[in-house]
């Protein structure tokens, strides 16, 4: 019997990284269920489990998966009633943002940060490529930034490239299992070479699954940093996307509405309309910022009842 964590997943075969740091490519032996629902795969990148060795002395057989203290699902691209699981185990998420090459809007940040409050990973988010920005660019990051800070979410300003605040995102990643997303093109795959050189990661490792758009294998990977900790770039914002809960939840997960909403005159308030409804009012006095409010109402206008 031996223990380990996975570091990659082709579906049908994980590699373990066993503790006495080994690296064993295994399978798994039976069905395992997440909470009722279907997964295309049975064990994802950064779950801890048990395996034995084969007779062959080379391959392993997962025997055991440790409870999860928290996973990423999406569906599974061309099955809608299966999922694929993404990560387990994730301590951190981490979002960046570019405000120019590309510009990334805010409704994109508060759909991932409502995914990763109903996931209840704490998410920080780094403004990259601010190199790039001119007086108007910087004053619009100083907006994001208070916005998003008041909330609760912890703001990092970097450039990538020219290694400008790196060595502080480097001591935060440093032995956790991390999630870096954001849109293609933003500077991921740039900032993991910045923080270790020794990873050497092309730049299409990390897009290749955001690109074809078809992406219809289970494979994911996590990278060692060697400093300490993991990394793991998801495929795809939408990789990130889904929890089952309905609307009417919806607005546990933006923090600043959450907590306006226990001024609301009715207990069952969607704070969309309602008389006496305290989020209008604060996002009328400007203690909510409009953007995050129209984000909330677009995602109440979301086509389904329930979120994926
Ligand atoms: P990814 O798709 O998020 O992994 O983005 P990449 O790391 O591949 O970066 C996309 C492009 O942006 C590349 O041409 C990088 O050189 C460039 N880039 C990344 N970070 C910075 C930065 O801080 N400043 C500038 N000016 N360019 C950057
Ligand atoms: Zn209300």
């Amino acid at each position: 019997m031996n223990t380990g964590i996975v570091i990659k997943s082709t579906g049908s075969w994980f590699t373990v990284k066993g503790d006495d740091r080994s690296l064993v490519n295994c399978k798994i032996k039976g069905t395992y269920r997440i909470r009722g629902i279907r997964a295309t795969n049975p064990v994802a990148v950064g779950d801890r489990v048990t395996y034995t060795l084969q007779d062959d002395n080379e391959t392993g057989l997962i025997t055991h998966i440790e409870e999860r203290k928290n996973y990423i699902i999406r569906r599974s691209p061309n099955l809608s009633k299966e999922y694929q699981l993404i990560a387990a185990n994730v301590d951190q998420a981490w979002l960046m943002v570019t405000l120019t090459s590309p510009r990334t809007f805010p409704e994109f940040i508060d759909r991932f940060l409502v995914s990763a409050e109903a996931y209840s990973i704490p998410v920080s988010l780094i403004f990259n490529k601010t190199d790039l920005y001119d007086e108007a660019l910087r004053s619009e990051l100083a907006w994001f930034r208070k916005t998003y800070r008041d909330i609760g979410y912890p703001c990092y300003e970097i450039s990538a490239k020219e290694k400008i605040n790196t060595n502080q995102i480097r001591s935060m990643m440093a032995n956790h299992l991390n999630v870096i997303s954001g849109n293609s093109g933003v500077g991921k795959s740039t900032l993991v070479n910045t923080l270790d050189p020794s990873l050497n990661l092309r730049t299409a490792d990390i897009s290749i699954a955001n690109k074809s758009g078809r992406h219809t294998t289970t494979f994911s990977e996590m990278h060692e940093f060697s400093f300490g900790g993991y990394i793991i770039d998801t495929p795809g914002i939408k990789g990130f996307g889904l929890i089952d809960f309905g609307k009417d939840e919806l607005f546990h997960y933006f923090p600043e509405i959450f907590k306006a909403s226990s001024g609301c005159r009715f207990h069952n308030c969607s704070h969309t309309h309602e008389p006496g409804c305290a989020v209008i009012k604060a996002v009328a006095e400007g203690t909510i910022t409009e953007s995050r409010y129209l984000s909330y109402l677009n995602m109440m206008d979301d086509e389904g009842g329930k979120y994926r």
